[in-house]
């Protein structure tokens, strides 16, 4: 795997390959990378003879009091992970060689960022969106690929990529788990020993969530409290939300169908986790709305 640190020399990488006539995948990280990740990068190498990767903890989405400083990094262990991923290139940019001076221009899709998230995080999803145009104008991927953990993120991803027409196509990828069902997340170093095994509550309760859809359960109502109920069982877990949501919209359902993601975030000890599922719900079944790989 090549490595760029600069906006240049990475554009010249991308042109050559484009210019050899192939297509380019694009999987944007934040670092410090775990299965999940590679999970996008292995969907990215299916589809693409160039495969691009970027690193860059983007300040931008971190709020002052969040964990940009103490955010977890290595980057010998994961240019590691990405020469064995297959990957072609990884773009390392510093912050000033990202933003060299304060950005004046920012992206913002405010209905769906003030929701869920961006209750606690308020100024979270413009740093998400403004990074992500940004980087697919250095990059100019023809896909670019996002992993269904951040449920929100994908969909002011993808509203972002449709209101301003931007020519890139994006594809979401399922949540890859530990074996107990936790999902994968580089803050999950942040768990040791009994908030470890009490994180897995969150996918446990997403699970009972849909075992009620399975029965039959409809009403978004019902199941939200039903998740915050299973949640909060737990004395030492700081529920944050559960929310029952159109997937594209966010907006609550109150009668669930259609196309359905289950979110819940919460404290665990010293992290904070999100989890969630995203569903085909019809009136007879119900489906997981993104295929496997
Ligand atoms: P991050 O480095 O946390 O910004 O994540 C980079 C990309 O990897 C985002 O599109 C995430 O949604 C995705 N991702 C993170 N964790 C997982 C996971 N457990 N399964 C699938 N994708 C993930």
């Amino acid at each position: 795997v090549e490595q760029y640190s600069t906006v240049r020399a990475l554009r010249e990488a991308v042109q050559s390959a484009r210019r050899a006539g192939k297509a380019v995948g694009f999987v944007p990280t934040m670092g410090y990378l775990h299965a999940g990740h590679l999970a996008l990068c292995a969907a990215a190498r299916r589809e693409n003879e160039f495969v691009v990767t970027s690193i860059f903890v983007n300040p931008l989405q971190f709020a002052p009091n969040e964990d940009f400083d103490r955010y977890p990094r290595d980057l010998v262990r994961d240019l590691g992970m990405l020469q064995t991923a297959g990957v072609d290139a990884v773009f390392t940019p510093s912050v000033t060689e990202m933003y060299p001076e304060a950005t004046q221009t920012v992206v913002s899709v405010p209905a769906l960022s003030q929701t869920l998230e961006g209750k606690t995080r308020p100024t979270h999803f413009q740093g998400v969106a403004t990074v992500v145009l940004k980087l697919l104008q250095i990059v100019r991927p023809d896909t670019v690929y996002f992993g269904q953990k951040d449920g929100q993120q994908v969909a002011v991803v993808r509203r972002l990529v449709r209101d301003l027409s931007v020519p890139v196509t994006v594809r979401v990828v399922p949540t890859v788990r530990e074996p107990d069902g936790l999902a994968l997340s580089s803050r999950n170093v942040y768990l040791e020993g009994a908030d470890r095994i009490r994180a897995r509550r969150l996918s446990q309760s997403l699970s009972q969530a849909r075992s009620l859809l399975e029965a039959g359960e409809r009403s978004g109502p019902t199941v939200q409290a039903e998740l915050e109920r299973l949640l909060t069982e737990d004395p030492d877990i700081r529920l944050d939300y559960a929310a029952v949501v159109n997937a594209d919209t966010l907006v609550p359902l109150s009668h669930i169908a259609g196309p359905t993601m289950l979110a819940v975030a919460a404290y665990v000890g010293p992290a904070r986790l999100l989890d969630n599922l995203m569903l085909d719900v019809s009136e007879r079944a119900v489906r997981d709305l993104l295929p496997p790989l």
